[in-house]
């Protein structure tokens, strides 16, 4: 089977990238600094740190927004693309920012214990109240 590429990149283009890997299904966090940075919850695909490539990173900085994570954004548009542990060696990659089709779907929940009160999940997907790493 041939290798997929699969791109993506923010709002005004200073921040372009693409694996050749596998990308992780995603993952929806409803936890407060992803709804801080989003502006709501947060669709989450991951992939190897070292299988994620930049063909314009112009734009890209980033945010410690704990002293266990950091969170990728482009300084001249203010899209939120990445979240990076410092303890692993994935970076996970904001869905939205994906090119179309991506070939991915939504899996799980996590850190609904978070959520705020103005919406409900009711899409019958699993339900994580924390995660294993911890609001970061
Ligand atoms: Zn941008």
């Amino acid at each position: 089977m041939a290798e997929r590429t699969q791109s993506g990149g923010c709002l005004c283009g200073a921040v372009r990238y693409h694996t050749s890997a596998r990308l992780r299904d995603v993952v929806a966090c409803h936890c407060s600094q992803c709804q801080k940075t989003h502006g709501n919850f947060a669709a989450y695909t991951a992939v190897e740190t070292a299988d994620l490539m930049f063909d314009e990173e112009r734009g890209l900085a980033w945010f410690a927004s704990s002293d266990k994570a950091a969170r990728g954004f482009c300084r001249e548009c203010g899209a939120s693309l990445f979240w990076h542990p410092s303890f692993a060696s994935y970076t996970a990659v904001a869905a939205g920012t994906l090119d179309q089709p991506t070939g991915l779907r939504l899996v799980r929940h996590i850190f609904t214990a978070d959520k705020p009160d103005w919406y409900e999940i009711g899409d019958g997907l699993e339900q994580v109240a924390q995660s294993q790493y911890g609001n970061s």
